[in-house]
């Protein structure tokens, strides 16, 4: 594994490989790399020869207030990782590079549209302009053939998918499943920020989605009553739990669904414990009627 901070030198070492004819996977992180990241690189290993990991701690997908500066950093331990899990080249930008004017100083966005203003993009206005256009941004200098998201940021992956596909980038996205804890917590890089007491009860947020998807399978379809049982037994097994919201909301377009779920959907949720932020969603699809889960 090489490790490039140098966009000229990434960009030839990708075009040394593409002359060879080798395809190019993209998994784009910021870093304090888990099992969720690692994931990813192993399906891009899978399906592609030469797999690319990027580690930027995005600046312009931070709202004021957010935890920019206290994100987890620890570039030797994340090399360590990436290479062991068959990742060829990690390219490390710095903010200067990503942002040659500065964060501040950016002039050119990409606006991912109405996608982007529910669920997340409500709770943190901002950013998904801002990881769009840091995605823009990785794959305009990786040029990969495939790029690799998680299913833990759902709205992130179909925002993504839909910029890429409304901006003609022949960049062919995967979307794969939440790697989770033993107790079915979504692995993320801010786990590491919760106490033991948050930490236990923050098991109640897959509990909650389970309950979601048992009582779907059971032939519940009113997204209220589904999201009021979510809410119920968060206040119950999380009471340090401050929950930012519980939506049921179309799959194709985000918005929150109001009565019946009569179409493929996402059932999301973020809840704080002190000033740790989690999210986590599954994701209902219909066929004939009949729901499957993922
Ligand atoms: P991040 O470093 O948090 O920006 O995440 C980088 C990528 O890893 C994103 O595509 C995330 O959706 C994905 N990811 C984060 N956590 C998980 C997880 N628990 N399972 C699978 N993918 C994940």
């Amino acid at each position: 594994m090489r490790k490039v901070s140098n966009p000229a030198v990434l960009r030839r070492r990708i075009a040394a490989s593409r002359r060879g004819g080798a395809t190019v996977g993209f998994v784009p992180t910021m870093g304090a790399l888990h099992a969720g990241h690692l994931s990813l690189a192993a399906y891009a290993r899978e399906e592609t020869d030469v797999v690319v990991m990027s580690v930027f701690v995005n600046p312009t997908q931070f709202g004021p207030g957010e935890d920019l500066e206290r994100y987890p950093r620890d570039v030797e331990r994340d090399a360590g990782l990436a290479r062991a899990s068959g990742v060829d080249l990690l390219f490390l930008p710095s903010v200067a590079t990503m942002y040659p004017a500065g964060p501040d100083g950016q002039a050119v966005w990409i606006d991912p549209g109405p996608m982007a203003h529910h669920l997340e993009g409500a709770a943190r206005p901002g950013h998904f302009r801002g990881v769009a256009t840091v995605v823009v941004k990785l794959l305009n200098l990786v040029q990969p053939d495939r790029v690799y998201f998680g299913q833990k940021d759902i709205q992130q992956a179909l925002v993504v998918e839909r910029v890429l596909r409304e901006l003609a980038y022949g960049v062919e996205m995967r979307i794969v499943p939440t790697e989770r804890e033993a107790d079915g917590l979504a692995l993320s890089s801010r786990n590491v920020y919760l106490d033991g007491e948050e930490r236990r009860e923050a098991a109640a947020l897959f509990a909650s989605l389970t309950l979601a998807r048992e009582s779907i399978a059971a032939g519940e379809r009113d997204a209220g009553t589904i999201e009021r049982a979510m809410l119920a037994l968060i206040a119950r097994d999380a009471p340090r739990a401050v929950v930012e919201y519980v939506t049921v909301a179309g799959l194709a377009d985000l918005v929150p669904i109001a009565g019946a779920i009569d179409r493929d959907a996402v059932i999301s949720l973020a809840v704080r414990f002190g000033t740790t932020r989690l999210i986590d969603n599954i994701v209902v699809r219909f066929t004939n009627g009949k729901p499957g889960f993922s």
